[in-house]
């Protein structure tokens, strides 16, 4: 297999420092979920830490603890996603910052941090109108009086109140805000005192000051592709740090075909829809089969071309976001289906 995801470490570094100089002096948080967006977690952690990002946002127990070992103990990891009693077991002994979105959940983080002899970090997760998960706001007022007896005996501390927003239109954005404002106020009266209030991702930490708050958790962007709604990474200066190349492994009269397909997460609907970047220029993707792709062939096409599926836009190459939106996604899922038998390679700054 030929297919390689080769990953621009000097991209990402630049992403970050953009973000972080647009958010400053909000914290950014680095969202790896999803393998680090397709990037792979050991490889994007050491560059975000030398960079200065202390805050991870690593989805689930499984993804945190990879992300602990990489990054060593002073890291702050924050995981959002406590399915059953044996991952908040994990989690706390991981000393990882949770985030709780339901009152039982409490109760059980509770639990685990008394036995534990441990203080939990919590930070506590209002719906505003996702209803993904997260506290309802009529139940909120409840669970901030619960979670300040439980600071009494010191098997939690509330250090965060934060929600998630669809980032889709800037009104409904406006109303999720209000709520949250009206939740952060509730947290303070019941006597709580978090000092991290956390709202926005991408997009939002990137057009609307106002949604930054202390902390923003930053996926889509730091790997230079599109998340729903706002700006196009381009327009902000980030650049795509992965880029997608396969060889040609067969040339026949008017196509080629090249060994990376559906089975690999090429979504098949690309398939004449969009082009890709080839020695004889861009070239339309006329299938994707399971295994391989079959392209347009160009003049000379040769056994062991390189063509570029996703890359860099500055250098004429189709990017992920491209590839998404014409068919009616989001350039993160193109990039987060990559399979993992695609292998990821440094790009060695090229
Ligand atoms: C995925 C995710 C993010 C990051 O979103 P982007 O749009 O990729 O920046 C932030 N917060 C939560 C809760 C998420 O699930």
């Amino acid at each position: 297999m030929t297919a390689r995801l080769h990953v621009d470490l000097a991209a990402f570094d630049h992403n970050l420092a953009v973000l972080q100089e647009r958010v400053t002096p909000a914290e950014l948080m680095l969202v790896v979920k999803d393998d680090a967006y397709g990037h792979g977690v050991a490889r994007v952690i050491p560059p975000a830490l030398a960079q200065g990002v202390a805050w991870i946002g690593a989805f689930d127990v499984p993804t945190a603890r990879a992300v602990r070992e990489v990054a060593g103990s002073a890291t702050r990891i924050f995981v959002w996603m406590l399915p059953t009693k044996g991952e908040v077991a994990e989690a706390i002994a991981l000393d990882l910052d949770l985030g709780v979105g339901d009152a039982d959940l409490l109760e059980d983080v509770a639990s685990v941090a008394r036995s534990a002899a441990v203080v939990a970090r919590v930070h506590l997760k209002i719906d505003t109108g996702l209803h993904r998960n997260g506290i309802r706001p009529e139940a909120w007022e409840a669970v901030v009086q619960r979670a300040r007896r439980l600071e009494a005996e010191r098997a939690i501390d509330v250090v965060g109140v934060w929600s998630h927003i669809a980032e889709a239109s800037d009104d409904d954005d406006d109303d999720a805000r209000a709520l949250f404002e009206t939740a952060c106020a509730q947290a303070r009266a019941a006597g709580l005192t978090p000092s991290l209030r956390h709202l926005a991702a991408s997009s939002a930490a990137s057009t609307r000051g106002e949604f930054r708050y202390d902390l923003v958790r930053v996926g889509a962007f730091a790997y230079g592709v599109a998340p729903a709604g706002g700006p196009t990474a381009g327009e902000l200066g980030l650049r795509p740090v992965g880029r997608l190349t396969a060889s040609v492994t067969e040339v026949h009269d008017v196509a080629v075909r090249i060994d990376v397909g559906a089975a690999h997460g090429l979504p098949s609907t690309l398939g004449g829809i969009v082009t890709v970047s080839t020695p004889g220029g861009r070239r339309r993707v006329i299938r994707i089969d399971p295994l391989h792709s079959v392209v347009a062939a160009w003049a000379g096409a040769t056994v062991g071309d390189d063509v570029v599926v996703y890359g860099d836009h500055v250098i004429g190459e189709p990017t992920a976001t491209e590839l998404a939106e014409a068919i009616g996604t989001i350039g993160e899922e193109i990039v987060t289906r990559l399979s993992p038998r695609v292998a990821r390679t440094d790009a060695g700054g090229a």
